[in-house]
């Protein structure tokens, strides 16, 4: 289930993030109307001869104020815990620098697979020269130029031969969810009262994340979960751990595993830029969302609390808007027994299908009510849809010209949808094809 992590290394301006682009390919989505998720990326899924995989570009996690030096042993050591494969990224254009050795000092202390890869050999003459870079003791070199793409295949052909061997996955009918959020919001407090409150621990299974450390339980009503641990919920005191890049790739790791995602935001310190960038990863993956607001013990509360804080997440959180909100205390066990409950439901929504016949009769319904647009006195025609996919569910909708419908069009057949069925929690994704 879960994908191989590939992390890229080396010092800064050898083309970590230009190889990283290249690696992620076409794979990146960059959802441009979601407020802070359209930064530089740093990690993407992608695919190679049949197998997917997690890319990091560890020169995108910048260590606060460190010195130089610093900065890329910090991501070195990232990468060692983070990665199942290194790709080490050396430069032709400099050689080997002091730098490159630094770096290089750090990953032999690691046993993952380390791949290096000697960039910027831009045409077959410099290739006699990456010999030199054996010197650093990793083997034979891969000669790659990411800014024209060359080299790049047998690249990946050397990263996917070091992943671990695909084992048969035992059927696994539970329902993973995970707390993400920014540093402090009582992620691994919560981890802890859930624990506390279902008692029947059926096991720790290891995840393949770096001492990720899955927890399966059973609730009362016989309902089975896997709480996705992120490595960061229990280990804790590295430099890096409070850095946001870093605390996004944690939460995009756990994302990546479960079905359904609890934004835990914090009650004392209000919503703050950080929590929109997690929220944003969450929503972009497509998992079932739900928004829990911690520590709603610590703050003084009148009869509108509760009401003005919902109203601050909506007015901040705009994409969310199907995401159930729960107030809740890690500290005191407030409604914490009922959040099994709501993630199951949001699962089941998750994961829900609903048959072509009612869901077309929704769709008509919807433009009797309210006709189709028009552009230059062409109307857009809606002939059937249809749902293609779960987990978000998924509906492709035939119409004579995918041009014709209009994004506030889309909005209004989506909120028809869900006006018609229970989608709370989950995205759900329209699509338009044109009827040949
Ligand atoms: P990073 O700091 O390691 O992430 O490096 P970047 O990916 O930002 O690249 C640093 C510089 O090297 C940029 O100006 C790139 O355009 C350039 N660069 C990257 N790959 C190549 C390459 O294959 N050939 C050449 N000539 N330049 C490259
Ligand atoms: P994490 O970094 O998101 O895993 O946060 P922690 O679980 O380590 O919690 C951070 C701090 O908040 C700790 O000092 C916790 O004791 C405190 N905390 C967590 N949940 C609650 C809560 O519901 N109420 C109160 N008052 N404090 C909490």
């Amino acid at each position: 289930m879960a994908n191989p992590i590939v992390a890229i290394v080396g010092r800064p301006n050898v083309g970590k993030s230009t190889i990283f682009n290249r690696l992620a390919g076409e794979r990146i989505s960059i959802v441009e109307d979601i407020p802070g998720v359209t930064r530089d990326r740093i990690y993407a899924t992608s695919e190679w001869l049949g197998r997917s995989f997690n890319i990091i570009d560890t020169g995108g996690i910048d260590i606060g104020d460190e010195p130089f030096l610093t900065q890329i042993t910090e991501q070195a050591q990232i990468a060692i815990d983070e990665a199942d494969v290194i790709v080490f990224v050396v430069s032709i254009k400099e050689g080997l620098t002091l730098a490159d050795e630094k770096v290089a000092k750090i990953l032999y202390r690691s046993d993952k697979p380390v791949i290096l890869a000697v960039n910027k050999v831009d045409n077959p003459e410099l290739r006699s020269e990456i010999y030199d870079f054996y010197a650093l003791g990793f083997g034979e070199p891969v000669p790659v130029a990411g800014s024209h793409g060359i080299g790049t295949g047998d690249l990946l052909d050397c990263v996917v031969k070091e992943f671990p061997s695909e084992t048969e996955e035992e059927q696994d009918d539970s329902i993973k969810f995970s707390f993400i959020g920014r540093p402090n919001v009582g992620k691994s407090s919560l981890v802890n009262s859930i624990l506390g409150e279902n008692r029947v621990i059926v096991s720790n299974v290891e995840g393949t994340t770096r001492d990720a450390i899955d927890t399966k339980f059973t609730t009362d009503d016989g309902t089975e979960y896997t709480m996705i641990d992120t490595a960061g919920i229990r280990k804790r005191g590295k430099v890096y751990e409070n850095t946001e890049k870093y605390s996004v790739l944690r939460a995009m790791q756990a994302i990546d595993r479960s079905d359904v995602v609890v934004v835990v935001l914090n009650a004392e310190e209000g919503i703050r830029e950080q929590d929109k960038h997690v929220a944003g990863y969450a929503h972009e993956a497509g998992r079932g969302i739900i928004i829990a607001v911690n520590k709603w013990d610590a703050i003084e509360k009148d009869g509108r609390s509760m009401q003005e804080f919902t109203q601050k997440i909506r007015q901040e959180f705009q994409y969310l808007s199907y995401a159930p909100i729960v107030y809740v205390s890690a500290k005191t066990g407030q409604r914490l027994n009922k959040l099994p409950e709501l993630i199951e439901k949001v699962n089941a929504n998750h994961a829900q299908r609903i048959p072509s016949a009612v869901l077309n009769e929704v769709v008509m319904d919807a433009i009797a009510y309210n006709p189709t647009p028009t552009d230059n006195g062409k109307r857009l025609r809606v002939y059937y849809a249809t749902q293609v996919a779960t987990k978000p569910p998924t509906f492709v909708i035939f119409v004579n010209d995918p041009e014709l419908m209009h994004f506030s069009y889309e909005r209004f057949l989506e909120n028809r949808i869900r006006e018609a069925f229970d989608f709370e929690g989950t995205p759900i994704h329209l699509i338009e094809r044109r009827r040949k």
